[in-house]
């Protein structure tokens, strides 16, 4: 890759005038493209950014975001994203971590995310700034390409209650570029759907592999990600070929009428893929690829092409200049069949954790096994074994780190949040049906589950928020004194009692709350007042929430109607609103039992009855 940014322009002498991005503001050529990643560059320059400097973004999914990224490379600095869905206090962490003292952003984010931030530059949403006059760029020399220079800063969640800032080098993602362009079926016809938020790494691969091999990226923009029906019309009318997510995004899609089929090749990763889900994504014969990796060892450090069968799907081989070593706990090779410890070596290992030794010791191991005299293997804590068959087999984690809905967490992060207040005298955080359950053990006073929440809001992003909670007199322990984590009850499923219990006064609010109940597991009637986000509402319930509405009332609902009406009364009023019929919606959904109870034969006389009338 040419230290970073380099060789993502070989496409530019080929074809200039090709497009290489859009996005919801429009679509830029690669000439132009160049263009202003040059100019931008040449205003951090003027600011100052130069080799190894950390960059700020705090943008939205626009092709500026793109811009942006290329720029801070192209000025030799690495960038470190600051996700605007975060808390500020959580921002406020990384940057101070990092040493940003520049942050990139757009007019569309909150400007309070960036208070005390030393210089803010606002692009437009492609990419030019709209403030901070630039100084002479002539002045300031371009950078020469560096592969050992810093790319960007990644943060992840730490066990020790802080995010930790995973270094990756240039050299790391040109490997990464390298690898996956001669792996997978990619041209420049190819259009890839970018539906990755930027703090999480697997963005740089559909972010950069496009351009890479000559073909287009097509940025999902922030209401689209969420929104299967969103994405599908997107992916429909931007003739998109490729697209990788994680499982539980890949389920959106299916959940919202199916994955498009223009989508050929589709990479699914982040978390373990269940067959029947590989299933799911092979049925119209797509050529389809788990991808394993930790943020360590940049974005995918295995790839395996998913066959139908019946086997287990498992993890391929190593990609790239990347090896996998299955170690035990004394570091020695494992029999095949033995289960062992993943270490992942090679061209795709970051530098560390910025600014944690200990942190990076620990898992940055002496890597026995390479070539090069210094080099360094991680220890991933992700546990597998070698198959009869001679496949790699995900196995789980060694450890406390899970992950809900992709997202990596760190339980320990969220415990240290819960045993900072004064009123916790301890607390630990499992995961109980899919969901994040926190165990309180209060001091004197009881706890006040509201306002600990909105404590734990202020410094965690949305999806590491326990969505349920238990009293305890004292946390289960295991004989030798540490914390029995499989002896954590699981609590049964209870009301937030946020608000007081309503009950559904309608046809439509009782429907709703039977189809919320159903989604959400809940095994208590749900109140008329209850917010679908505090029940445990996410991305893939509330597709699911709309894609069964949709069946009962036969209504186009947007998903963006339950987001921003979270409560049942809320989402009725505004389906009974969109609902311009003569019928009114209880109407429609009785007439539709009606007609379920009807035979084929019965229906048909109807439908011949309606004819003969019409
Ligand atoms: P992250 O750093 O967010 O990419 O998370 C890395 C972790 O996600 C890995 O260490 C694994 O535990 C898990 N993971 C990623 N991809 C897969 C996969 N294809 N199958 C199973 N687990 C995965």
């Amino acid at each position: 890759m040419n230290g970073g940014a380099g060789t993502i322009w070989r496409w530019l002498d080929k074809a200039p005038d090709a497009v290489a991005v859009t996005g919801s503001d429009g679509q830029v050529t690669y000439r132009e493209l160049y263009r202003r990643v040059e100019d931008l560059a040449a205003v951090l320059r003027g600011h100052g950014v130069g080799p190894e400097a950390p960059v700020g973004l705090c943008v939205e999914r626009t092709t500026g975001m793109l811009v942006a990224m290329l720029a801070v490379w192209t000025a030799g600095g690495a960038y470190v994203p600051l996700d605007p869905a975060f808390p500020a206090e959580r921002l406020r962490m990384m940057r101070h971590d990092a040493g940003i003292g520049l942050v990139l952003t757009q007019a569309g984010v909150d400007p309070a995310l960036l208070e005390g931030v030393p210089t803010v530059l606002t692009l437009s949403p492609g990419g030019r700034p709209v403030n901070g006059a630039p100084r002479s760029p002539a002045q300031v020399p371009a950078m020469s390409p560096d592969v050992d220079r810093l790319a960007y800063l990644m943060f992840t969640s730490g066990s020790t209650g802080r995010p930790k800032g995973v270094a990756v080098p240039r050299r790391a993602v040109a490997n990464l570029l390298e690898a996956f362009a001669d792996l997978l079926p990619i041209g420049p016809e190819d259009r890839w759907l970018a539906v990755t938020t930027l703090s999480f790494d697997i963005s740089v691969l559909e972010l950069l592999l496009p351009l890479y091999t000559g073909g287009r990226v097509v940025i999902a923009a922030t209401a689209e990600v969420s929104d299967g029906w969103a994405l599908r019309e997107r992916a429909a009318a931007e003739g998109v070929t490729i697209m990788q997510a994680t499982p539980a995004g890949w389920r959106i899609l299916l959940e919202s009428g199916g994955i498009p089929a223009t989508i050929r090749t589709r990479l699914c990763g982040g978390e373990a893929l269940p067959r029947d889900l590989a299933d799911a994504l092979l049925a119209d014969g797509a050529e389809l690829w788990n991808v394993y990796g930790p943020t360590e060892t940049t974005v995918w450090s295995t790839a395996g092409r998913v066959r139908p069968g019946p086997e287990a799907v498992d993890l391929g081989s190593p990609i790239g200049r990347t090896s996998v070593h299955l170690l035990n706990e004394n570091g020695t090779p494992v029999a095949d069949g033995e289960i062992g410890e993943l270490h992942i070596g090679g061209a795709g290992v970051a530098r560390g954790y910025h600014g944690l030794p200990a942190q990076t010791a620990a898992r940055f191991l002496p890597d026995p096994y390479a070539d090069t005299p210094g080099a360094r293997m991680y220890a991933t804590g992700d546990l597998a074994r070698i198959t009869r068959a001679g496949r790699l087999e995900y196995l789980g984690r060694a450890d406390q780190q899970v992950k809900i809905h992709g997202f990596r967490i760190e339980l320990g992060e969220i415990e240290a949040v819960l045993r900072a207040a004064d009123e916790v005298k301890d607390a630990a955080v499992a995961v109980r049906d899919g969901h994040l359950v926190a165990y309180l053990v209060p001091r004197a006073q009881a706890v006040d589950w509201a306002v600990l929440r909105e404590r734990l809001r202020a410094s965690l992003p949305d999806y590491m928020i326990p969505v349920r909670h238990t009293t305890l007199t004292s946390l289960p322990l295991t004989p030798n004194g540490k914390l029995d984590r499989a002896a954590l009850p699981t609590p049964s499923w209870t009301r937030p009692g946020t608000a007081a219990f309503r009950a559904p006064a309608t046809a439509v609010e009782s429907d709703l709350a039977e189809i919320w109940a159903g989604v959400l597991g809940a095994t208590e009637p749900i109140g008329a007042d209850d917010d679908f986000f505090e029940l445990g509402g996410h991305s893939l319930a509330a597709t699911q929430i709309i894609a069964r509405v949709q069946a009962r009332y036969g209504l186009e609902v947007p998903i963006i109607t339950l987001f921003e009406h979270p409560t049942i009364a809320g989402f009725a009023a505004r389906l009974d609103d969109m609902d311009d019929a003569d019928l009114s919606l209880t109407d429609v959904a009785a007439l539709r039992d009606q007609l379920d109870g009807l035979s084929a034969e019965e229906l048909q006389g109807l439908f011949d009855d309606l004819a003969a009338g019409s």
